[in-house]
């Protein structure tokens, strides 16, 4: 991988390196143009309530495909539109193409499903350097597309918001006052202490795929997974699984009273219209089964 070229001596690996450079300078400048959707798309990754075994919602998950490049994954071309500042413009973009998913999903089948959008670190503080925060943008998107604030869900990282604590929860108590919800990204790979959960107006704790991941079969990881899970709901937060890929984790998880999850076994991200497809009528399933699980135990 790059990363690991990185760490040998450059003097061998010039050309590559030279390659590699050439191609983020390429991903920096054709992603200046890319703002106003051109090649950007979406993907929804359900997520399940795993008592149920149906699906709650859904992540927005962004694709670019570059002209000549082809697929580029987020892993390689967030981290670019960040340095540049092009994530305001992508975020935007998201949040407003999300929203105007969900209007046409509400369309097409009655149900309102709530959709998450990810935003970073970068994103977050780019809009506050510009004057401009990040619950404006959110409440343009709402307006604009007519949606419910219920009706969205923030995914933010814990390294994005520890660092510039103070600006980031002036935010997300903007966001929650609006009626937005907020899920904590990528949890457990951080620096955070378990504690400093209780000062996030978050709702939801979405437990990284590295604490997820073989999980049936470790005790110390079951161990970990259920002191968050534990303190999650002491903070009242719902808890949600990330990156679950066998039946034995997703049975595990479902037995230590994880109320919600997400990966590969159920769904991989998926076109709109195939995410319109699996939303089900209130009437089936939305008896807030997973409130019922976290009482259990
Ligand atoms: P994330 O928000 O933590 O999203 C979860 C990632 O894990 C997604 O990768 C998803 O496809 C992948 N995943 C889901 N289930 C499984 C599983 O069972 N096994 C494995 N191996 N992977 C699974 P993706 O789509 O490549 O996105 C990577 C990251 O890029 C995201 O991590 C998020 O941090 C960022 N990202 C994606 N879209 C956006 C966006 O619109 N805005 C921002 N700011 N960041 C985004
Ligand atoms: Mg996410
Ligand atoms: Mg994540
Ligand atoms: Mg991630």
């Amino acid at each position: 991988s790059r990363a690991d070229r990185r760490q040998l001596p450059w003097l061998t690996y010039v050309p590559e390196l030279e390659q590699a450079a050439r191609r983020r300078h390429r991903l920096e400048h054709d992603l200046a143009d890319a703002h106003n959707g051109d090649g950007l798309s979406l993907l929804y990754q359900p997520k399940i309530d795993l008592a149920m075994d149906s699906v709650v919602s859904f992540e927005a998950l962004m694709r670019w495909e570059h002209p000549e490049l082809g697929p580029v994954s987020p892993g390689e071309f967030i981290p670019v539109a960040e340095t540049t500042g092009a994530i305001v413009n992508l975020g935007e973009w998201a949040l407003h193409e999300a929203l105007a998913a969900t209007a046409r999903w509400r369309a097409a089948t009655g149900e309102c499903y709530p959709v998450a959008v990810n935003v970073s670190a970068r994103q977050f503080e780019a809009l506050t350097a510009r004057g401009h925060t990040l619950t404006q943008a959110v409440r343009t998107a709402l307006e604009h597309t007519g949606t419910p604030p219920g009706c969205l869900e923030v995914e933010i990282t814990e390294t994005a918001i520890m660092h510039n604590l103070e600006d980031a929860l002036d935010e997300l108590h903007a966001l929650r006052d609006l009626g937005v919800s907020i899920a904590i990204d990528d949890f457990g790979t951080g620096y955070s202490s378990l504690a400093y959960l209780r000062r996030l107006p978050v709702s939801t704790v979405k437990v990284d795929r590295a604490l997820v991941d073989g999980i049936a079969s470790d005790p110390g990881m079951r161990g970990l997974f259920e002191a968050i899970l534990a303190v999650s709901r002491g903070f009242g937060l719902q808890t949600v699984a990330e990156g679950i890929e066998t039946a034995e984790d997703a049975a595990l998880l479902h037995e230590l009273g994880c109320p919600v999850g997400q990966g590969f076994l159920y769904h991989r991200p998926l076109p709109e219209a195939e995410a319109c497809a699996l939303i089900t009528p209130a009437s089936s399933h939305r008896a807030r089964p997973s409130e019922e699980r976290s009482e259990r135990s």
